[in-house]
């Protein structure tokens, strides 16, 4: 793959990053240099994703104001026979080549996939409960994650030596993970140690100066350093539990990639908001002085999702005033003013079983991503559910994974080859899975995430 020049992935498309560093290949760049949630939503993407593959960029879709990284994984040309097939004609292909397969492959399909791709789904649910599905078939040669590029990583860290992971689209990477970028993150913890003197060392109290924590939503490359630095993954199920895992063994935490999740979850502990300062990795410190990080509990990176930044508070307002008695659920990925005016917030599957739970009529308002509101309102008739973005934009990403992707690595699996599968290097497994494993060891006991559906 020939790594594409930074002016036509970046100063090409937003003017406002003229000037800024080409070296720094990342999607950061964005944030300060302009990219905003007022930035277009296209929907084209729902058609046919091949036709924005080759193109710099997310594509059409909520992360389409985003700069994807230079280098980011392309897909090749997907051939002409799965790209002009009809929807029946995809599905008939789909389902032709699963019952060839039969079990050794395992298909996952996350909660934000279109309906046409997760009704061939083995299981669907989050991007932990799917990795964690993989491993109850250690004897399926191939898993086929129909999520994006992290998720298919920690299913990678999760499976046998010997299962292939496939992600049916190489193009589906996910723009709030790529806002961690390892080479920045690495220089943000040498200027930590900087101010904050060694970091393996601890004080008096036995508390280290800092612990890193990172959302399951990021590279096995920021897994990888957590784990090598005495640091944990978390979920957006259990991000409470994680913080406090964190803050019994250091002084501070420093948060990546989502500030989001990090913000709604430190406030809602009682952790000051100015204690939380933000972290831009394009700017000495971060963008902070000294003294703001010494007095810290919370360094919060500067990376969001594009998808639930589009939630506001004003769309609230507006649900309330036209649904009287309205029930307003948001994910934790919204904005700290979003989750404040809501009624509730949780992850997806907190959502999706808030309203399963929900025994009278209720009329509901989701912050969270269209595919999975639009699937809750088909599943569940007696409420009235919809989602609070009146602009119908999914992810960019998850909409790479089209039916004719999946009916592709499928009838490519029959013929006896293993296309797009997804590696993680085993300098980079070894401790990525150490993080995962605390993780695992610090689940709340009071609210054990769910198993994903098993269909
Ligand atoms: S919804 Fe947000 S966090 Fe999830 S894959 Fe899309 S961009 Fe990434």
């Amino acid at each position: 793959m020939t790594p594409r020049p930074v002016a036509d992935t970046v100063e090409a498309r937003d003017p406002a990053l003229r000037g800024v560093d080409p070296s720094v290949d990342h999607a950061i760049q964005a944030i300060t240099g302009g990219s905003s949630v007022e930035a277009t939503c296209s929907t084209d993407l729902a058609a046919g994703p091949w036709d924005f593959d080759a193109r710099p960029g997310y594509g059409p879709g909520s992360s389409m104001g985003d700069v994807i990284p230079v280098g980011a994984p392309r897909q090749g040309a997907l051939p002409a026979a799965y790209r002009e097939a009809d929807e029946a004609q995809l599905d008939e292909r789909i389902r032709a080549a699963r019952r060839t397969l039969g079990d050794r492959v395992v298909v996952l399909g996350h909660f934000y996939q279109r309906e046409e791709v997760v009704r061939h789904a083995d299981y669907v649910g989050d991007s932990f409960q799917l990795a964690t599905a993989a491993t109850e078939h250690p004897d399926a040669e191939a898993i086929v994650f129909c999520g994006v590029h992290f998720m298919a990583e920690t299913a990678d860290l999760l499976s046998g030596p010997d299962q292939a992971v496939i992600l049916p689209n190489l193009a589906a990477g996910c723009s709030m993970a790529d806002m961690a970028d390892i080479d920045q993150v690495e220089e943000c913890w040498e200027q930590l140690a900087d101010v904050l003197g060694p970091l393996d060392q601890p004080d008096a109290d036995g508390l280290v100066p800092v612990i890193p924590v990172t959302y399951m939503n990021s590279s096995a490359a920021i897994k990888g350093f957590v784990g090598r630095h005495g640091g944990i993954v978390c979920t957006s199920s259990n991000a409470r539990t994680v913080l406090e895992w964190a803050f019994a063994r250091g002084r501070r935490v420093l948060f990546f990639p989502d500030q989001h999740l990090g913000r709604n979850t430190a406030k809602a502990m009682g952790v000051p908001l100015e204690r939380m300062p933000l972290w831009n990795p394009r700017q000495a410190l971060g963008g902070n002085g000294a003294e703001d990080l010494v007095a810290s509990r919370v360094i919060l990176w500067h990376g969001f999702c594009s998808v639930h930044r589009r939630f506001s508070v004003a769309q609230i307002d507006q649900a309330r005033a036209e649904h009287p008695g309205v029930r307003v659920i948001v994910h934790p990925e919204c904005p700290m003013d979003v989750v404040d005016a809501a009624d509730e917030s949780g992850s997806t599957d907190y959502i999706r079983r808030a309203i399963a739970a929900a025994t009278e009529p209720t009329v509901f308002a989701i912050g969270t991503e269209i595919n999975l509101v639009r699937r809750l309102a088909a599943q569940y008739p007696q409420h009235e559910i919809f989602c609070l973005d009146p602009v119908v934009c999914p992810c960019s990403t998850m909409y790479r994974i089209h039916p004719g992707y999946l009916a592709w690595v499928l009838e490519e699996l029959v013929e006896g080859r293993t296309p797009n599968r997804i590696r993680v290097q085993d300098d980079v497994a070894a401790p990525a899975r150490v993080a995962l494993e605390r993780m695992l060891a610090a689940r709340p006991t009071t609210e054990p995430p769910q198993d994903a559906d098993r269909r």
